[in-house]
């Protein structure tokens, strides 16, 4: 993915070896939903882990250090089986998170707007009914994982769940934003009270640009994403 505006945290375009993307903003930005502590140790300490043990998995395999974290992660059943697991949880890692501090900004009273807005009411009838079933899907995800807003390659608007680090189908969807309900994204402020965290980042939500996401991903499904990836599911199906 490409975003042209210098504020954006780009989603690692690059390859090995893999580098920590600043945060976006300060790291009081966000309070009081997530004090700086909270960010502190989820950017400087679990985001950097899964970057530096994607890059410790990928030092033996000069053939990989090429490709791309959407390659990998699209990739993942070409890998060598003794790496697969840990590509898949690292990379999962590093992508999920730049995408989950990239999607979010201070709350200044932002709204859903532009081609996504209307999508939202096309899809889920309304902004409540939405966030519904979004806070549903971060409340109830079982364990550690990540609630999502993707599009299909119809433009559709879909809510997805994954556990642990996974990642949902990109040949399939276009991720637009996701919550991070491990307990290490909420546990020093919240301890276990989840949805008052989700609650909170419902607030933080940056829908500007994931308007821009979201316009972005209908602008590649015009140039013929769709036909590659209907192909891709076929040929990942046989
Ligand atoms: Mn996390």
């Amino acid at each position: 993915m490409q975003f042209p505006e210098s504020e954006e945290m780009k989603m690692s375009p690059e390859s090995y070896p893999f580098v920590v993307r600043p945060l976006p903003y300060e790291y009081d930005a966000l309070t009081p939903v997530l004090e700086e502590e909270t960010l502190h140790f989820h950017h400087d300490r679990h985001y950097k882990t899964y970057v530096d043990n994607l890059n410790s998995v990928l030092a033996d395999y000069p053939e990989l250090q090429k490709m791309s974290l959407e390659q990998l992660l699209t990739k993942l059943d070409k890998l060598p089986v003794q790496i697969r697991t840990a590509v898949r949880n690292n990379a999962g890692g590093v992508y999920n998170h730049e995408l989950y501090f990239d999607s979010m900004k201070e709350n200044c009273g932002q709204e859903p707007s532009g081609a996504l807005a209307e999508a939202l009411e096309r899809d889920f009838g309304t902004y409540q009914n939405w966030k519904e079933l979004m806070r549903q899907a971060a409340v109830s995800q079982f364990g550690s994982g990540w609630a999502w807003l993707v599009a299909d390659e119809e433009g559709k608007l879909i809510i997805l769940q994954t556990p642990n680090q996974d990642v949902p189908d990109l040949q399939l969807y276009r991720p637009l934003f996701l919550v991070d309900v491990w307990e290490h994204a909420y546990y020093l402020q919240y301890q276990n009270r989840r949805a008052d965290y989700v609650e909170g980042w419902f607030g933080l939500i940056h829908w500007r640009k994931a308007d821009r996401r979201y316009e972005e991903a209908l602008h590649r499904m015009d140039k013929g994403w769709s036909h590659q990836s209907h192909q891709a599911g076929v040929a990942a199906a046989t």
